[in-house]
């Protein structure tokens, strides 16, 4: 069984007493510092000169800094750039300042798990990883709830890493929900299987195969795309409320035994062996090595298969 801490668990005092710097400052940068801030710690965000970002963290009331000058001030750095960019700013930016004691932290296991980021020895390294976005991170600690994380500790230098980790988590908010203790790559691995095969990867090629097959079958396009595609938040809605049985509930007895009889055909064996094909890929570091040469060579394929989904039918009815 999952251990799951909750506020009584943390001690918000310990954190409240670090300087913390949040690098970065999109969906979760800017949500990690504002909840924070409201949870009375002091913090500084590290931004390039450059960054896009630096308006909008203005705005919020903050001065940026450079990402060096803000861990070089901080005790705590949670790391909060692009998984494809965080070893580059950490072997720039974070690694000069780290010295003994300090805690760096990270949202997702990625570049620590695939050796994008090697610390020293003398310091403290931990993840806490919101389960959903930052705008998501942010609205429900505005309303006094929280979301749940997952968090674990990879080195613990100073014996104190597990307190000062959960201290942070309660500060998100995130211990009012919650928070799982897991292993890096445990969440590392369980994160890109779900986001390739379920969330992402497997529900748009369900829909646009889905859609084309209606679509060439005669079916007006629109109506295609209403019935693959809109109607899917319903489904997805139903399902975060009370799952798989609660969602069978709530439909008609015919969507219901559509799903029993049909559901199978279309996801079987040979469905399930690509999915064990697929993690394998992810636990070997194979789709983890493709992904950072994709990157060191400028994201080429990114780019065309973005292009290509752009023009598909899908979008221009989906537009309309
Ligand atoms: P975003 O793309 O939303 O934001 C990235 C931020 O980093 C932007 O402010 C960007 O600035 C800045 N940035 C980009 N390059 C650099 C650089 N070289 N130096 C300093 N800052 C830089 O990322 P996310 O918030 O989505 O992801 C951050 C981390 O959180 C990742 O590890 C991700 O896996 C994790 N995570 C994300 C979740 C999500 O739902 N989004 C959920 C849980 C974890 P600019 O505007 O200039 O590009």
């Amino acid at each position: 069984m999952a251990t799951i801490l909750y506020d009584a668990d943390a001690n918000l005092e310990l954190i409240r007493h670090k300087q913390v710097a949040i690098i970065g400052y999109g969906s979760q940068g800017h949500a990690h510092a504002l909840n924070l801030r409201d949870s009375g710690c002091n913090v500084v965000v590290g931004l390039p000169e450059n960054s896009k970002s630096r308006e909008r963290a203005r705005q919020d009331g903050w001065s940026p800094v450079l990402p060096e000058e803000a861990a070089a001030r901080a005790q705590v750095i949670m790391l909060l750039v692009p998984d494809q960019h965080q070893g580059q700013v950490y072997t720039q930016s974070i690694k000069p300042s780290l010295t003994e004691g300090k805690l760096l932290l990270i949202a997702h296991g990625f570049s620590l798990q695939y050796g994008q980021i090697v610390p020293p020895d003398n310091i403290d390294v931990a993840m806490v990883a919101p389960n959903g976005p930052g705008a998501q991170l942010r609205h429900m600690y505005s309303i006094g709830s929280g979301i749940p994380a997952l968090w674990t500790i990879y080195q613990d230098v100073t014996g104190q890493a597990r307190e000062l980790t959960l201290s942070y988590a309660q500060a998100l908010g995130c211990t009012r929900a919650g928070v799982i203790q897991t292993t890096l790559s445990e969440e590392t691995e369980t994160d890109l299987f779900a986001e390739q095969v379920v969330l992402c990867g497997g529900l748009t090629s369900l829909i646009r195969t889905a859609f084309e097959t209606l679509v060439e079958a005669g079916y007006q396009p629109e109506v295609a795309y209403t019935c693959c595609l809109q109607e899917v938040k319903l489904i997805a809605d139903l399902l975060y409320k009370g799952g798989i049985h609660f969602m069978h509930n709530s439909i008609s007895d015919t969507a219901e035994f559509g799903d029993y009889v049909t559901g199978p055909r279309i996801i079987d064996e040979h469905t399930r062996e690509k999915m064990r094909e697929t993690l394998r890929d992810i636990q070997d570091g194979s789709f983890a090595r493709n992904w950072i040469l994709e990157n060191q060579a400028g994201q080429p394929t990114l780019r065309a298969m973005r292009r290509k989904d752009a023009t598909h039918q899908i979008e221009t009815v989906g537009n309309k």
